[in-house]
C-alpha cells in the first residue's frame, strides 16, 4: 500500500519500479507497456491531489538524485533530486534557485508537474526555471524537449513522460534577513502592498482570531525600521506594525494565533530561512486567483465560512506570484494571489474544502493541481486557453496514455 506524505491518498499498485538512471526508467517504461499495464511517476508524494495514484505500475523516481552539472546560470539536476538537495549544492557554488517553497523534501520533477511556487513575485515558480529536460516518453524513448514542448512540460502532471533531468535557470546566491509583523489585512493584501513590493513574503491569515502575521525577506538594503509595538506579539518581543481591526471582521472568532517562527530578524541564505518547519501533516487545497481579485476573495470566504459556521482552524496562507507561462501553470497568463487552506487530519475537511473551491472558482480561482480540488476536463477546457496545445504534446508524446489512470482521465479527458 502507497500513502502519500499526509496519509490522505492511498493506493495499492501491482508493481513498484525504483529505476536507478534512465536505462532503467526506459525498460520500467516498456515493461509496462508489454504488459498492458498503466504508470503513474511519483516522487516524494508531498501532493495532496489523486496525482500519483495507480492500482497498476508506480515509477518511484527518488533515486535518481543527484546534481548532472552547473554551467553559466543553468543548473542540470536528476528530476528526482530533492529541492534541499540542490539548494545547498547550489549554494557552495555561489549560485541559488530563484523559487524557495516550503516543502524542500519535494523532488524536482514533481514540483514542476504541479506547478510549485514560492512567496517571491520576482521568480516565478519553480516551472519557470525549466530551460530544458530530458525525458522517457510513451513509447519507452528518451527525448530530449525541444523549445516547442517547454511551456506543455513546465506543468506536465506527470502525464508527457517520465522526466530524467531538468535544467534550471539559477540566480545569484544572496543573504536575506527575515522579518516578522503583524498586519492589517486590507493593507497587506491591497495592490501595491507588501505582498507585491516585499522580495519574498508570505501571509498567514488566521481566521479564528482575525489576525495576520506577515513574514517577508530581502536583502539588507530593504530593512525597514519598525514603526510600533502593540500587537498580540509585542509581548514576546516581536517587531510589530499594525494589529488587524475592521478589515478582519470576517475572519473573527478565537483559537489559532500567529505563532513567531524567528528569534529577532535573522540572516541567511532563502532556503534556509523562507521554508520553515514541516508542518504537521494536513489536508491542503491552494486556489489561484487573478491579483487583483486577492483581497475581495479573502472577504468573500472569511464571510462565507463564517455564515456556515465553517472554522478554518489552521492559518490561511496567502502568497502572490507573477503570470506564468506553463500552459497548465493555475498563474498561466496572469498576475495571481494564491490563496492555501489546510485542514487537520481526520478533521473531514470536505465541507470548509467545498466551500472554498466553489468561493474562489467563482471569483476566477484555478486550482493548485497538489491540492485537492474537484476540477474534470471540462473546467480545464474552460480556464486554460493551451489546453488544447497541451492535449496535442500529449497526443504526440503518449498516444497509447500510458501514463494515465481512472483519474487521470477524468482530469485530462481520454
Ligand atoms: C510540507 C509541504 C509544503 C509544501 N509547500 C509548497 C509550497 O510552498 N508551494 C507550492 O506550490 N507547493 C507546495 N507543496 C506542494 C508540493 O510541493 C507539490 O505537491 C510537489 O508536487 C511535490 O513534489 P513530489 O516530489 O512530492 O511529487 P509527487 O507528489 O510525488 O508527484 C506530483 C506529480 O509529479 C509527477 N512526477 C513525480 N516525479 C516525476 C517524474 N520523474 N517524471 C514525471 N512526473 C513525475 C507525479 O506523477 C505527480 O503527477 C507543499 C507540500 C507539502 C507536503
Amino acid at each position: 500500500m502507497w500513502t502519500n506524505w499526509s496519509g490522505g491518498q492511498q493506493c495499492r499498485p501491482q508493481r513498484t519500479d525504483r529505476p536507478l538512471d534512465e536505462a532503467g526508467v526506459a525498460s520500467a517504461v516498456r515493461r509496462a507497456a508489454e504488459r498492458g499495464l498503466t504508470v503513474r511517476p511519483v516522487g516524494a508524494g508531498y501532493s495532496d491531489s489523486t496525482l500519483a495514484l495507480t492500482g497498476d505500475v508506480h515509477l518511484d523516481c527518488s533515486a535518481l538524485t543527484g546534481i548532472v552539472g552547473l554551467k553559466d546560470d543553468v543548473v542540470r539536476v536528476r528530476a528526482g533530486a530533492r529541492l534541499a538537495e540542490v539548494h545547498t549544492a547550489l549554494a557552495a557554488q555561489g549560485r541559488a534557485l530563484a523559487t524557495v517553497p516550503h516543502g524542500p523534501a519535494a523532488t524536482v520533477a514533481g514540483a514542476i508537474a504541479t506547478g510549485v511556487h514560492g512567496g517571491s513575485r520576482r521568480g516565478g515558480s519553480l516551472s519557470a526555471q525549466v530551460v530544458g529536460a530530458r525525458f522517457v516518453d510513451g513509447h519507452g524513448v528518451l527525448r530530449v524537449a525541444d523549445d516547442a514542448e517547454l511551456d506543455a512540460l513546465r506543468c506536465h502532471l506527470g502525464v508527457l513522460g517520465v522526466l530524467t533531468v531538468v535544467a534550471l535557470r539559477t540566480v545569484p546566491a544572496e543573504r536575506i534577513d527575515a522579518h516578522e509583523e503583524v498586519v492589517d489585512i486590507a493593507e497587506a493584501v491591497a495592490p501595491g502592498g507588501p505582498l507585491d513590493t516585499r522580495p519574498w513574503a508570505t501571509l498567514e491569515l488566521h481566521q479564528p482570531s482575525g489576525e495576520a502575521l506577515l513574514r517577508w525577506a530581502g536583502p539588507a538594503e530593504h530593512r525597514v525600521p519598525a514603526v510600533e509595538a502593540t500587537g498580540p506579539l509585542e509581548a514576546i518581543g516581536r517587531v510589530v506594525t499594525r494589529v488587524g481591526h475592521s478589515a478582519s471582521a470576517q475572519w473573527s472568532a478565537q483559537r489559532s494565533r500567529p505563532t513567531p517562527r524567528w528569534e529577532g530578524v535573522p540572516t541567511g541564505a532563502p532556503y534556509e530561512l523562507l521554508p520553515g518547519p514541516d508542518p504537521s501533516r494536513a489536508a491542503y487545497t491552494e486556489w489561484a486567483v487573478p491579483r487583483e481579485a486577492l483581497p475581495a476573495a479573502l472577504r468573500e470566504l472569511g464571510s462565507a465560512a463564517a455564515a456556515r459556521e465553517l472554522e478554518i482552524r489552521r492559518p490561511v496562507e496567502v502568497r502572490v506570484g507573477p503570470a506564468e507561462s506553463g500552459w497548465l501553470h493555475p498563474a498561466y497568463g496572469r498576475e495571481t494571489g494564491w490563496i492555501a487552506v489546510r485542514s487537520p487530519r481526520g478533521d473531514g475537511h470536505g465541507p470548509l474544502f467545498r466551500l472554498v473551491g466553489s468561493v474562489l472558482e467563482g471569483m476566477g480561482g484555478r486550482p493548485h493541481w497538489a491540492g485537492r480540488h474537484d476540477w474534470t476536463a471540462a473546467d480545464i477546457t474552460v480556464a486554460y486557453p493551451r489546453f488544447a496545445d497541451f492535449r496535442a504534446v500529449r497526443d504526440r508524446l503518449d498516444p497509447d496514455r500510458l501514463f494515465a489512470g481512472a483519474h487521470i482521465e477524468e482530469l485530462l479527458g481520454p
